[in-house]
């Protein structure tokens, strides 16, 4: 008998949602997590939004995901209190040649089953009066949500059913052996192992450290991971009207491009902007000399904001897969049997929406489990 039926490597937004998913039929379970605390890397930096769905490619397991984890995410939240607004979004075309994009945009989110209403000039300014804008879309499904009270609530569902989540403890060796994993951890008393019979990799930044860990060649499988850094800058209070819902541009290619945030407290940041890091360094420092190109992008749509009034705010790092056809490449969520691997499921490259997908993420690791 292996020491443990299923270990989820990482306890970001993803190993949570799949150790709470999973812990009321597999047992036992453990969750490894380096960290000192759950959540610490990318599931607490990032912008918090439930997104729609709308932008990303039609019947992708990125688009799949996010309208199926949205839908999820609201029940979530509804039933167990968690911290959310159903806020909604505006994406605001700001200069006539804008309007042709944003319509594809518009038919592009239909497809992929978001709801969504075309605005024009004056609708849209009713609806938000200081922006910048010559039409619109409203995505009346967009949210905002507290990812450490979605993390809480997993976290607490994977324990009440018999999960151990185990930080401060990283998973630093994985073999093959027999039919089982024998996993390799280091934590503060020392180095040991234990064995286990499916390992899910849920590393996020780290997806294919410990890809290559468990033998698999990152570089001939297109695994290797690339960081993109997003930072953010903040609005004083004395802004706080200005908008009342998210705000975001039609989308320049691989980003979502520098839109405007609610959080719960109705503090207004911008952000993310896109920032690759060649050395892989987890640097999180938001750079002051950004101000100048951030405030440019947030003059698009709140013409009247100086450079001065904006702080720098927070930063987040997307875990990226080498471009697929020229776009963002779709999730990896697969069972690695053909490479000798039977029972270790990989997920490379969770990047937004990881957050809004995370709930049907789990459901998903569930079905390639069986029984
Ligand atoms: C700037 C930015 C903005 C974003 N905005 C949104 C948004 O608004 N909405 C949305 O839906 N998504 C958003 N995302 C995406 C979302 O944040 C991620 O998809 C999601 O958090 C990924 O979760 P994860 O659990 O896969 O990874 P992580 O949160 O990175 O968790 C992985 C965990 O694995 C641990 N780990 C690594 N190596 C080891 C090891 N060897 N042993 C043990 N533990 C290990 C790490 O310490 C970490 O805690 C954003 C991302 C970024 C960067």
């Amino acid at each position: 008998m292996p020491d443990a039926a299923v270990t989820v490597i990482g306890g970001g937004v993803v190993g949570l949602a799949i150790a709470a998913e999973l812990s009321t039929t597999h047992s036992p379970l453990l969750l490894v997590e380096r960290r000192e605390k759950y959540g610490q890397e990318t599931s607490s930096r990032n912008s918090e939004v439930i997104h729609a769905g709308l932008y990303y490619p039609h019947n992708s397991l990125r688009a799949r995901l996010c309208v199926e984890g949205r839908e999820l995410l609201y029940d979530i939240c509804e039933q167990h209190t968690i911290p959310y607004k159903r806020i909604t979004k505006v994406i605001t075309a700001t200069k006539q040649d804008e309007v042709p994009p944003l319509e594809q945009l518009y038919q592009h989110g239909l497809r992929n089953g978001v709801p969504l209403q075309l605005l024009n000039e004056r609708q849209v300014h009713a609806l938000e009066p200081h922006i910048a804008s010559v039409a619109g879309i409203l995505s009346p499904s967009t949210g905002i949500i507290s990812a450490h009270g979605l993390m809480d609530y997993f976290c607490h569902r994977a324990e009440e059913h018999g999960a151990q989540i185990q930080t401060h403890c990283e998973a630093v060796g994985i073999e093959k052996r027999n039919g089982d994993f024998r996993i390799t951890i280091k934590e503060r008393s020392g180095v040991s192992s234990f064995t286990s019979e499916r390992v899910i990799n849920a590393a996020g930044l780290e997806c294919d450290t410990i890809s290559k860990l468990a033998g698999i060649d990152i570089d001939a499988c297109g695994y290797r991971l690339h960081y993109y850094k997003g930072s953010y800058f903040a609005l004083p209070s004395s802004y706080k009207n200005y908008i009342s819902r998210l705000v975001y541009p039609v989308p320049p290619k691989d980003t979502l491009g520098v839109h405007a945030l609610l959080d719960l407290g109705g503090r207004i940041k911008f952000g993310p902007d896109l920032e690759y890091l060649a050395d892989r360094t987890l640097d999180y420092k938001v750079d002051e000399n950004k101000r100048h190109a951030f405030a440019a992008s947030v003059r698009r749509i709140l013409p009247m904001v100086k450079d001065e009034d904006l702080t720098p705010d927070m930063s987040g790092i997307r875990p990226r897969l080498p471009l697929e056809n020229g776009q963002i490449h779709d999730f990896i969520i697969r069972e690695e049997t053909d490479k000798g691997l039977l029972g270790f499921i990989n997920l490379m490259g969770i990047e937004s929406p990881g957050l809004t997908a995370s709930p049907a993420i789990a459901k998903y690791v569930r079905q390639l489990l069986g029984p």
